[in-house]
């Protein structure tokens, strides 16, 4: 028996050496799959707005400048693409440096019910446009305190609302609900617009995954919203909640620790 426990256990010791390395190769290759994949999707979402900006450009070159009120039309139009892929390029440094961690987080103690405030007031104009009624369900008496990072929360209160809104049925309908409860601030956001299949529900926080492309594009939309918003809310140990009906509508909700005040 002593003759043959050190082989056994080289072997073992051989096995278990091999196992890791094919575990390093898998996940090096898993990254390299994943690097080509972003690269090959930041490209195509990257052309779309040079290639829109451009063709009004080369359009107007060819002659078009001449006919003043085209020639306004158009560079309008270019400026519009030219807006999207700076919204575009400034999420994804932002979703990459989350992505790779580097990202600070500036904690400071607030009522969110103030900063959902000044999200409706600034998307008033955009629901208005699209003759949507956004109401905002909070008790008076009580105060949502919560300590977070605010910028970064408003961003993630921005883009659900204006998900919201923008996703909705003309005429439609967003109701904000905020609760205080078990020591915890609730925050909730319902439309009653399309709703997103099922099957594509598990999928919406991947970057660039959308449901309705063309309707992603014209509201503004850079795909990379709800990728951007979930990072948020992981690094305040949070996040988000989705339910969602076909053709009824979705909800999106989180929640945060109460701060003492
Ligand atoms: P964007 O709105 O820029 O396309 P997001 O990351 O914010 O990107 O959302 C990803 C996708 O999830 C959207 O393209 C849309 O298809 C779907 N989605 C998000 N919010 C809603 C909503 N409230 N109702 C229906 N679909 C939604």
């Amino acid at each position: 028996k002593p003759s043959i426990s050190p082989l056994k256990n080289l072997n073992s010791t051989i096995n278990s050496y091999a196992l890791a390395k094919d575990k390093e190769i898998e996940t090096l290759q898993e990254n390299a799959t994943f690097r080509k994949e972003f690269i090959a999707d930041i490209s195509h979402e990257l052309k779309t707005p040079i290639f829109a900006a451009s063709g009004y450009i080369h359009t107007l070159l060819d002659g078009a400048v001449e006919d003043e009120a085209v020639r306004y039309k158009f560079l309008e139009r270019a400026a519009k693409s030219l807006n999207a892929l700076d919204n575009l390029v400034g999420d994804l440094l932002t979703l990459n440096r989350m992505e790779n961690r580097v990202v600070k987080f500036h904690l400071e103690t607030f009522d969110l019910k103030d900063l959902i405030l000044e999200v409706i007031e600034q998307l008033e104009n955009k629901a208005e446009k699209r003759d949507v009624t956004v109401r905002f369900y909070f008790d008076k008496a009580k105060k949502y305190h919560i300590t977070a990072d605010k910028d970064k929360i408003f961003r993630v209160c921005q883009n659900l609302i204006s998900n919201a809104i923008k996703y909705n049925n003309e005429g439609g309908e967003v109701n904000v609900d905020l609760k205080a409860e078990k020591k915890k601030v609730h925050l909730s956001v319902k439309d009653n617009g399309k709703g997103i299949p099922e099957e594509d529900v598990k999928r919406i926080f991947e970057r660039f995954y959308r449901v309705d492309k063309s309707r992603s594009r014209e509201g503004g939309g850079t795909g990379l919203g709800l990728a951007i918003a979930k990072h948020i809310l992981e690094g305040h140990n949070s996040k988000i909640k989705v339910e969602s009906v076909l053709g009824k509508g979705s909800t999106f909700s989180f929640s945060l620790p109460e701060a003492k005040s």
